[in-house]
This record gives structure tokens, C-alpha cells and sequence, in this order.
């Protein structure tokens, strides 16, 4: 097969036949690109492989492009690249890896194309497109790549035990690009990825987790976990996760699988938000009904307490996975902890000081919170989940009047901790926040207005109480 000049549409491809000619090596586009063209996905990088030094071709189609273009070198990898144009181009020279059993790190030599093709992950990732003048355009596919998109399917180039084995993260790259392109991991290549599942331990967390956020950035991020259970890897990646699996029985009755329920959590926050953060929020909302679990004679299966101790689970679990640990990780705690709210109020007559309570503890991330809440309506009843939508509609509406009505969302008290010191003339103490924190629990229980006024005068009562006095 051979692509056309028209095909190749991006300027860069004549440079790159001119550059490789000049130099008389033999140069490719190769890997991720070529799959993509292929497949009609959108990119915005390009990798050139080249019989030679990869450094020269990329100083070299530089040089024709503008002179003053700025080349990164990378001289102990042997790669080079630049931005042109909001792309990126990386350039390497054909390389062959030899792998030892302990370490990610291969021993590299030189090599041809074959050897480079042979040593990709992926029969869809190892095709390449030749940019020399006289075979301009012709792909090379020696493990019928094309066949495997057309089939959908996922499959290493040589024995995936060798692959896997050789660098574990492929493992977690199979299950990723199944999930993002909807392809089939091939029966053979599957069966090596559950053999060599426990090699995950020498990748490091940051690589892992890389991936582990493409798959949950992903359209169907179900189809990534699924995999990731079924081959051994989730327990060694999130245990917690994977202990939501499972269904107990008791006197006849069961509870829902948690596992199953939190993906489709998850998938159904995907249709709705493309945040990262939201979406792990979904993930980690039933992460501690496990051990919670109780079964109460007349009550059936309780969970009480799940979304605090979940809650407090989330800094460790960020902080093992090497996810960041400031704003993010505080909002998904905050969204775990407070993920039953918004429902609770589907259930009973709906004061505004519970309204009031909530939009101040949820502050400006309130819209998350209750498409999360919407997100964990789930029920093989179809008009079950209708109904309890058709409640939530409710609570959004009157959300939305208490806070037309009373601002508490942004809420600070009208008092400030310096008002107070400076009108009783004391310094910072224990009074200090007991006023504050009763001023701030009248408004929101609606005792008081959320007003200058009526908080100052609160605040005069409060420190007679106390037995302080108002400095004249
Ligand atoms: P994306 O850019 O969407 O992450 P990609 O396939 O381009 O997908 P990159 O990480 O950019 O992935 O890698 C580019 C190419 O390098 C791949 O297509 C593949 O041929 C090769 N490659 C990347 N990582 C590995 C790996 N761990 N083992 C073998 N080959 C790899
Ligand atoms: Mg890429």
C-alpha cells in the first residue's frame, strides 16, 4: 500500500523527503501517527524513525524549514525534536533493545527498521511510512497492523510474553487503547497480560497512573476497569477498587455489586463532563462501603458512614497513586464526602436550612456535586431512576431560590474574627470562634438574615453572654 502526496498533507512530509535524501538515509513516519492517519483520528504529533542518526535528520529538516528553528537534543537517548507550527516532531535513529529481567531499562544498539518495528508494543503501533523519494509513501506493516484495525484488535508484534515481559507499562497501554479506541485485546495477548501482571511492580507509579487517566479520560472508561479486573492488574493498582467486587448474602438477600455499579457511576459522569477530577470523584464515592458493610434485621445492607471514612481514604490513595495532592485531591475528597447529601434531600420535605446547609459546605463546586449525585442514580428500574431524576429536578430548583435568595453558596459571615476582637478589645481566643462559628450556624439555620445588622447586634448578645464587654 502507499500513500499519496495528497494523503501526506502536512508540509513536513516534503521537508522530511528532502532532508533524508540530502543526507542518503533511509527515514520513516512511524508509530502513533501512522495508526492515527489510519484510522482517521486527529494528531498533533509526528514520529520519524531513521537508518542513522536521528540527531542529524532533525538538524537537518530544521535547517530547511528556518535556520533559526531551535532543535532540543537529547544525545544520550539519541533523539531529537522541535515545534513547528503547534506540532511536535520527535526524531530517533532505528534502534534494537535487548532487555534484561529486573529493569525497564534496555540495553540499545543501532538497528533497521525491522529491528525498531520489532521492539514497538503493538502490531496497529509499529507501522511506518517511508519518506524517501524513491519509495515515498509506502507503508511498511510486516505484522498486518492494517488487518488488526480493521479487526479491532489489540495484539503485541511478537510473543506477548517477550513484550509484557520486556516492559510491563505495555500492559497497562494494551488495556488503555482498548478502551480508548473500542478495540478487542487479542485472546493470546490477553491471556500473557494475566500471566505477567505482577511484573506492574517494577514500572513506576507515575507511568502507571499516567495511563490509568487516560483510560478514565477515556468515552467508556468501564471498558479499561473491566479489563484491569479481569487480568489481575486493578488489585495491584487500586486494591480498593477492586474490593468493591463481589455480592454477599444474607437470609436471602443480596446488595447491589458495588464494583459494576460504581462504572456505571462512572461511565454515566463521562457522558456529562469531560473533568478528570469528577470523574475520579466517581470512582472513589462507594471506595469504603466495603468495610462499612453491615447487615442490620429489618433494615437489610447498611453502609452508614461509607462517604466519611471514604473521604478520609482519598489523600492516601492520591498520594499513593502520585496524583496531586492540592486543589484536586480536595475536591474529591470534599466529593466523596458529601456525595449522599443532594439525595438525602430527595427524601423528605426539603427545609431551606438543610438547602442552606448544603450549597455552604459545597461553595462554588455545588454544580459538581449534583452531577455526580445524578451520575450515582442507578437501577435496572427504568422508571425508578425517572422518578428519582424527576426529585433531584426539585432540589436543583430549590438550591437555586435559597440561593437567589440568601447568597450562602460564597458564604463569610458579616462579622469578621477582627470585628470581633476589635469591638470586645481581646486578642485571638477560644470566644473569638465561638461567636463566629453561632453567627455563622444562626444564618444558615435562618434564625438571622445573612446581614451586617442583624450579625452585629447577634454578636453584642452573644459577648454579653460570654461575659465580655463592648470597648468604648
Ligand atoms: P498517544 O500519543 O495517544 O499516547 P502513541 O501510540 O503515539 O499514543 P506514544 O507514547 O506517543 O504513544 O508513543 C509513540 C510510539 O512509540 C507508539 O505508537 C509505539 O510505537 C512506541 N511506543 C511507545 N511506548 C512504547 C512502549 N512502552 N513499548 C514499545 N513501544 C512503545
Ligand atoms: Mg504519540
Amino acid at each position: 500500500m502507499h500513500y499519496t502526496a495528497a494523503q501526506l498533507k502536512h508540509p513536513i512530509f516534503k521537508i522530511m523527503q528532502q532532508a533524508a535524501d540530502e543526507l542518503g538515509v533511509e527515514a520513516y513516519a512511524v508509530g502513533g501517527f501512522v495508526r492515527d492517519l489510519i484510522l482517521e483520528r486527529p494528531s498533533k504529533d509526528i514520529d520519524f524513525v531513521c537508518v542513522g542518526s536521528g540527531i542529524e535528520l532533525a538538524t537537518k529538516a530544521a535547517s530547511i524549514i528556518d535556520p533559526k528553528l531551535h532543535v532540543s537534543v537529547f544525545k544520550n537517548f539519541g533523539t531529537a525534536h522541535f515545534r513547528w507550527n503547534d506540532w511536535d516532531f520527535e526524531f530517533v535513529g532505528a534502534r534494537k533493545e535487548s532487555y534484561q529481567r529486573d529493569s525497564r531499562k534496555p540495553i540499545v544498539e543501532e538497528g533497521t527498521l525491522e529491528d525498531d518495528q520489532n521492539r514497538r508494543d503493538f502490531t496497529i503501533n509499529a507501522l511506518a511510512i517511508s519518506m524517501n523519494a524513491a519509495s515515498y509513501g509506502k507503508l511498511v506493516d510486516p505484522f498486518n497492523g492494517v488487518q488488526d484495525m480493521e479487526d479491532k484488535i489489540i495484539r503485541t508484534p511478537l510473543d506477548p510474553d517477550i513484550t509484557f515481559s520486556d516492559d510491563p507499562l505495555r500492559m497497562m497501554r494494551a488495556i488503555r487503547f482498548a478502551t480508548q479506541l473500542g478495540f478487542t485485546i487479542h485472546t493470546d495477548t490477553l491471556a500473557s497480560i494475566k500471566k505477567n501482571a505482577e511484573r506492574i511492580s517494577i514500572i513506576s507509579q507515575e507511568r502507571i497512573t499516567d495511563e490509568l487517566n487516560k483510560i478514565i479520560l477515556a468515552r467508556t472508561p468501564s471498558i479499561g476497569f473491566i479489563l484491569l479486573e479481569e487480568t489481575g492488574l486493578l488489585k495491584r493498582i487500586l486494591p480498593e477498587m477492586q474490593n468493591l467486587k463481589g455480592v454477599e448474602n444474607y437470609e436471602g438477600k443480596g446488595h447491589k455489586d458495588n464494583f459494576y455499579h460504581t462504572l456505571q457511576v462512572l461511565d454515566n459522569i463521562t457522558k456529562t463532563t469531560n473533568d478528570l477530577w469528577l470523574r475520579w470523584a466517581a470512582i472513589l464515592h462507594d471506595i469504603a462501603k466495603p468495610p462499612t458493610k453491615k447487615f442490620v434485621p429489618g433494615e437489610g445492607w447498611t453502609f452508614h458512614g461509607h462517604e466519611v471514612l471514604g473521604s478520609k481514604w482519598v489523600p492516601n490513595i492520591f498520594r499513593r497513586l502520585k496524583l496531586p495532592l492540592g486543589n484536586e485531591m480536595k475536591f474529591v475528597r470534599k466529593m466523596v464526602y458529601l456525595h449522599l447529601r443532594p439525595i438525602a434531600l430527595t427524601k423528605e420535605e426539603i427545609s431551606d436550612s438543610a438547602l442552606r446547609r448544603l450549597l455552604f459546605e459545597a461553595g462554588d463546586d455545588i454544580e459538581s456535586l449534583l452531577m455526580l449525585c445524578e451520575a450515582d442514580i442507578t437501577s435496572k428500574n427504568r422508571d425508578k431512576v425517572r422518578r428519582y431524576l424527576m426529585k433531584f429536578e426539585i432540589v436543583r430548583e430549590k438550591l437555586k431560590e435559597v440561593e437567589e435568595k440568601d447568597r450562602v453558596r460564597n458564604f463569610q459571615p458579616p462579622v469578621s474574627g477582627e470585628l470581633i476582637m476589635e469591638t470586645f478589645g481581646i486578642q485571638p481566643c477560644k470566644e473569638v470562634g465561638i461567636i463566629k462559628d453561632e453567627i455563622k450556624e444562626a444564618v444558615l439555620e435562618g434564625k438571622i438574615r445573612n446581614d451586617y445588622e442583624e450579625a452585629y447586634a447577634m454578636m453584642l448578645e452573644l459577648g454579653t453572654k460570654l461575659g465580655l464587654q463592648k470597648k468604648e
